[in-house]
């Protein structure tokens, strides 16, 4: 049998590929231009370009493809084949260095937020030689940015290396200050990924999940989620079977897939890999997420990505467990053991909880779209409002700097920074706190607010760059220290003062926490609609810019397209219910209270009792003709949208008006739907979505 240590990796051109396949002297450039992002020559690039093609010849790609991740969401590729014509008639396999280096695909379909003008519809992709290409489909996929060609990025990529860039110089300020020679310091993210596994043929029965990725109908069915028996319940065959062929081939394209159980919800599970560079993790993350689509049809699965494909039950979301490290192995969020690891420890900290209370608008907006707005806030998942977990060690620790008092563990006190030893700090605390959107745990910052949907590449790229510029205030000020520690102690004592309203240690599901959320001064940004607007604050604005991340007009772009897309889902949303309802809920209903209309005069002329036909003719045709009057609501108000053309103002239209309707309309159909016989209904129950595989 095949182990897995033979073919991990194998469909990467990965270090070791590089090593064996390129001379020396171009490998080390090769290096260079991956550890220190110089300038790749075009001498290197064909010499690349060339060792990379035989490669990917030997393991069966016929293509190549500049794989990009737009701001749709989803990933694109163009697929080119290798083969270059003879003057013979027969043909080459080709592949340049230009070529790889530089893609120029047709950006006019994709989202631009107007920064592209149709009659300038060129874009350009351009080689990330920092995450390693790979062979997906026969496919040579060489992972790139996509920019205009007037230099705007038209992804999630670009701003995300911009991001890594940022804070990557600020923090090696710091370090400086401490005396640590890194040359690099580079954010880590494991994203753990929920989703959902159903029957294909149950699938292809609901119009809905097939258009919009959600059921917008359908009654619970007798059993939920109540017994708690699904959660690290024993996997069902077929589907032990899906993530066996999803590991391999997961392991064959070198990602790290480590954990895999099943979730609270039925039909819910999760898959975690190991945390990588954070680059690489979100092209991981991309490729995994699509290699679990393409996997689940193998076995007649869908693998559901939506973060609310069921309502009564959770949802799916995605923990961007987030840390960073210096290239000589130092994670900066581990509290370390002696005096002067445990101060530095508490300055990336305290940056971190600056970061997080003074961006906690650009967070949420990070994993706000129309489909997590099911999610957040409903009890199943982190609350809108952005706050921060420490747990209650790490918080004793903060309070006795806070207070100047000092902090009592193992016979031990805690007194002053960069002089004393912080008390070991747990690491797997007990008292993790699953309801809080940001938690500390031991050597990372947990954020669970991302959709299962969602590229991570935005909450990182947020995060980035908060942290950056708390860490650039902190090195301005800390530059000039003429007593380091003295001042070191008042910096981050005086950081916990001004900032520790974002820190909450209770119950996130509570409703007394959105009351005291308030009084604190906290954000509750509960709709996608209504979070986008503050990306435009100035605030915000000035540190994108500073930071170089976004121009002005890209942080314009992208507030536009945020917005057009939540209209654009919704409008979805909206034609698929009409089309449901008009095609197969209103005339399936009507069919069946004609049977029981046609039954009531058999057992009349019969002079038998029909009570019960003719209580639920009575009931089912009052739903019915509720759903009727709510449907031509519903058709009205959604042709009045057409009028709008604010992509603010419709938005908050589809949010107002479109989402109540569609809510109302459900309800009735569902109410309807417990009272009809199934053979009749004419779309697969939730029973049958949630327990048909075996
Ligand atoms: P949970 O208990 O929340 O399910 P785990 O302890 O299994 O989580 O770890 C969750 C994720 O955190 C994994 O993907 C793991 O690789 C990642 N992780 C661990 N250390 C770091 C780090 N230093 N930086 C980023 N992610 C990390
Ligand atoms: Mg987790």
């Amino acid at each position: 049998m095949k182990q897995v240590t033979d073919y991990f990796g194998c469909l990467v051109f990965n270090d070791k590929v590089m090593k064996s396949r390129l001379s020396s002297d171009v490998y080390k450039k090769l290096k260079k231009t991956i550890n220190d992002g110089k300038e790749l020559d075009i001498s290197v690039a064909n010499s690349v370009a060339l060792a990379m093609k035989d490669w990917a010849i030997e393991n069966g790609a016929t293509h190549y493809t500049h794989w990009f991740q737009p701001m749709t969401g989803v990933t694109a590729e163009k697929h080119d084949s290798f083969i270059s014509p003879e003057s013979d008639g027969t043909i080459i396999m080709e592949f340049k260095g230009k070529e790889l280096i530089k893609g120029e695909p047709d950006a006019s379909s994709f989202p631009s937020g107007g920064l592209r003008a149709t009659c300038e519809a060129r874009g350009y992709t351009a080689w990330d030689p920092t995450s390693y290409a790979f062979i997906k489909d026969k496919c040579l996929c060489i992972p790139t940015a996509f920019c205009s060609y007037g230099g705007e990025a038209l992804d999630k990529k670009t701003p995300l290396l911009k991001s890594m860039q940022a804070l990557n110089k600020q923090a090696l300020r710091i370090l400086k200050l401490f005396g640590i020679s890194a040359t690099s310091v580079k954010t880590t993210v494991g994203p753990e990924q929920e989703y959902f596994l159903i029957d294909k043929d149950m699938y292809e029965l609901r119009k809905d999940l097939i258009y919009t990725g959600r059921t917008l109908f359908g009654a619970m069915a007798p059993k939920g989620q109540e017994l708690d028996d699904h959660y690290f319940g024993s996997i069902k065959t077929r589907v032990q079977e899906f993530m066996n062929d999803l590991n391999q081939e997961l392991w064959e394209l070198g990602i790290l897939a480590k954990t895999e159980h099943n979730e609270v919800a039925p039909a819910q599970h999760e898959l975690a890999p190991i945390f990588a560079t954070t680059n690489i993790a979100a092209d991981h993350n991309q490729i995994t997420m699509e290699v679990m689509q393409r996997i689940a049809k193998k076995h007649n699965l869908v693998c559901l990505l939506h973060e609310k494909p069921f309502k009564g039950v959770n949802g799916s979301g995605k923990h961007n467990n987030w840390s960073l490290s210096t290239n000589t192995g130092i994670n900066l969020l581990e509290p370390g053991d002696t005096p002067a690891e445990n101060a530095q420890f508490l300055l990336f900290l305290v940056s971190v909880i600056k970061a997080v209370d003074e961006y906690q608008d650009l967070l949420r907006i990070s994993v706000a779209s129309a489909s997590n707005d099911f999610r957040l806030g409903a009890n199943e998942a982190p609350p809108a409002i952005i706050s921060i977990f420490l747990g209650s060690d790490l918080q004793a620790v903060i309070d006795s700097i806070e207070s100047g008092t000092p902090l009592k563990t193992n016979g031990k006190t805690f007194l002053k920074i960069g002089a004393d030893v912080l008390p070991p700090l747990p690491k797997d605390t007990t008292d993790r706190n699953r309801t809080s959107p940001f938690a500390f745990t031991g050597n990372k910052f947990e954020f669970r607010a991302l959709g299962s949907s969602d590229s991570i590449s935005c909450a990182n790229i947020m995060l980035n760059t908060a942290v950056a510029e708390e860490l650039k205030i902190f090195a301005d000020k800390l530059e000039k220290a003429k007593d380091f520690n003295q001042e070191l102690h008042d910096l981050i004592r005086e950081t916990i003062i001004n900032h520790k309203r974002i820190i909450f240690n209770g119950n996130g599901y509570d409703d007394s926490w959105v009351a005291e959320a308030e009084k604190r001064g906290l954000l509750n940004l509960k709709s996608t609609p209504e979070a986008l607007q503050y990306y435009l604050h100035d605030k915000n604005i000035k540190l994108f810019t500073t930071h170089e991340i976004y121009t002005l007009n890209e942080i314009n772009a992208r507030y536009e397209i945020g917005q057009e897309h939540y209209s654009k889902v919704v409008n979805i949303e909206a034609l698929t219910c009409l089309d449901m309802l008009n095609k197969d809920y209103l005339p399936a209903i009507s069919k069946y209270t004609k049977n029981l209309a046609e039954t009531i005069n058999l057992k009349k002329s019969l002079k038998v009792n029909d009570s019960y036909e003719y209580k639920l003719l009575n009931k089912i045709t009052n739903g019915l003709n509720a759903a009727y009057d709510k449907k031509l609501e519903l058709e009205d108000t959604l042709s009045k949208a057409k009028a709008i053309s604010d992509c603010t103002k419709l938005s908050m239209y589809y949010r107002e008006k479109i989402l109540p309707l569609m809510e109302e309309l459900r309800n009735i159909i569902d109410g309807i739907e417990l009272d009809v016989d199934s053979k009749s209904w004419p779309v697969p129950s939730y029973g049958d979505l949630l327990y048909s595989v075996k």
